[in-house]
């Protein structure tokens, strides 16, 4: 082991390899970040060798050596690299948060480009060249489209909850079923947020089932609000209870506290009225006299990352003029993207063609079967590859409707001398990465999130798999 120690290259040595001038001819990064670069491999291989764990190659001084230079160059060209890479999702999830939830129209991508490449009237009022706020334009577009008093925007929809709490619930009591305490992805725990805020969590009613009469019992003079929380991505089934939206309201209003719904995802489109889930819009939620809600802008609305605040004007003005909010402030980029998304929705007729979350939730059976067949050929016309195209259930995703299921095709796919494991990773190394789903030991490519462009592509990245010789 120790001998292996004296193998280690000296950094000099490193330095004086073609491979390293190679790096530095690249023009991407300068001789001192490379050297360090360098000093962190080293250290990381000597940490390694004393810690008695085995190298995974021979250990001789030359393949040592070139092990480092190996490693280098990955490092270099991962952090000269485009910050994130394309991927095409094949996994059938629209608002899959790891692969960055929605995918935003045209318009707001160029809008969020353009803002962000240059000046705008952010702050700014153009008529009287004076300051101006950075919240009104998406403002006014939220309340024509949803008919609430005001409304405002936050980072995310975690931080309008926590600003909500602070700003109204700040060592008082919020009311919440316990069938609602919730944690989602990330661990956002609804228990955990209110105890940052300061807020006290008064549970009512038991996991299944909770009653009016729970509420009303647990209403006291530090009662600050009712918090309902959309169940997100849990599904409560069989013996259940909760009290209607309608009921909470009229008895927050009865005793003059606050009602306030965490609605997570929020949709502005009526989906249910096209067959899908059972999500009330927003528009009908704060209809029903919501003082209060709060809302994603990346999941079922189809925006940037944000947090949507709607409701009374003197709840929200409060908020707005609250200390936190300079801390949670959205940016341009963000502001531009969402006042793109939100202008998509003003035309109704237009708008299942223009936003791709929508239409990647609603498209038709037929149209996804093409699609399918579409790739399978592409796919059998190669050699040496099996395609066939198979019913599969899509999903919505981000936490949203978990237990609504999308009919919808894959294209299952083999490849001579890969299992699915190993078909599946060679293809997430292509760029664009493709991601699909292994189910069964079958890989599967659901084409209701594949666009039509991107089918070719995925033919173009096999004929690359298909060049290979090597067998994983
Ligand atoms: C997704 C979700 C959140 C968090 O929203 P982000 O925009 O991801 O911060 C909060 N509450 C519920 C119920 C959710 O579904």
């Amino acid at each position: 082991m120790s001998e292996w120690i004296r193998h280690l290259p000296s950094i000099k040595q490193i330095q004086d390899q073609r491979a390293f001038a190679d790096l530095v001819q690249e023009g991407k990064m300068d001789v001192h970040y490379l050297t360090r670069l360098a000093q962190e491999i080293v250290q990381e291989k000597r940490g390694a060798l004393l810690k008695g764990s085995k190298l995974s190659k021979p250990m001789t001084r030359e393949e040592l050596l070139g092990d480092i230079m190996e490693e280098l160059k990955k490092r270099h060209d991962t952090l000269t690299a485009t910050a994130f890479q394309a991927v095409i999702n094949a996994t059938g999830i629209v608002l899959h948060t790891n692969l960055g939830r929605a995918r935003l129209n045209e318009e707001a991508a160029a809008a969020m480009s353009k803002v962000a490449a240059g000046y705008s009237d952010l702050e700014f009022d153009l008529t009287t060249g004076r300051r101006g706020s950075r919240n009104e334009k998406v403002e006014q577009l939220l309340t024509l489209l949803t008919g609430a008093e005001a409304a405002l925007v936050v980072n995310n929809n975690a931080a309008a909850v926590f600003l909500i709490l602070r700003a109204y619930a700040k060592h008082r009591e919020v009311i919440v079923s316990r069938g609602e305490l919730i944690e989602i992805g990330g661990s956002f725990r609804i228990s955990s947020i209110m105890e940052e805020s300061d807020a006290h969590l008064i549970e009512v009613g038991t996991t299944n089932k909770t009653h009016e009469q729970d509420y009303i019992e647990a209403i006291n003079d530090q009662t600050a609000m009712v918090l309902k929380v959309h169940h997100s991505n849990f599904k409560m089934s069989g013996f259940t209870a909760e009290v209607p939206r309608e009921e909470l309201i009229t008895l927050a209003q009865e005793r003059n506290i606050l009602y306030y719904e965490d609605l997570g995802s929020g949709a502005f489109y009526p989906f249910e009225q096209k067959g899908i889930g059972e999500e009330p819009t927003v528009q009908a939620i704060l209809a029903q006299g919501a003082d209060l809600v709060s809302m994603s802008g990346d999941k079922l609305l189809g925006g940037p990352q944000a947090g949507i605040i709607l409701g009374k004007k003197s709840y929200i003005d409060r908020l707005k003029k609250h200390q936190l909010m300079r801390t949670l402030r959205t940016d341009k980029m963000t502001l531009a993207a969402l006042a793109m998304t939100l202008q998509a929705y003003l035309n109704q007729a237009t708008l299942e063609a223009t936003l791709p979350t929508i239409q990647d939730i609603i498209v038709d059976e037929e149209t996804l079967h093409e699609r399918a067949g579409c790739l399978c050929t592409g796919l059998n016309a190669l050699e040496g590859i099996g395609a066939a195209v198979q019913a599969t259930e899509a999903y919505v995703g981000g936490g949203t409707m978990p237990d609504v299921t999308l009919p919808s095709y894959a294209v299952v796919v083999q490849a001579a001398r890969y299992s699915a494991e190993g078909l599946a990773r060679a293809l997430r190394a292509q760029q664009p990465a493709i991601v699909g789903r292994v189910e069964e030991n079958r890989l599967l490519l659901d084409v209701r999130t594949i666009r039509e462009k991107q089918l070719s592509v995925i033919v173009d990245a096999f004929k690359r798999l298909n060049g290979r010789s090597y067998s994983q």
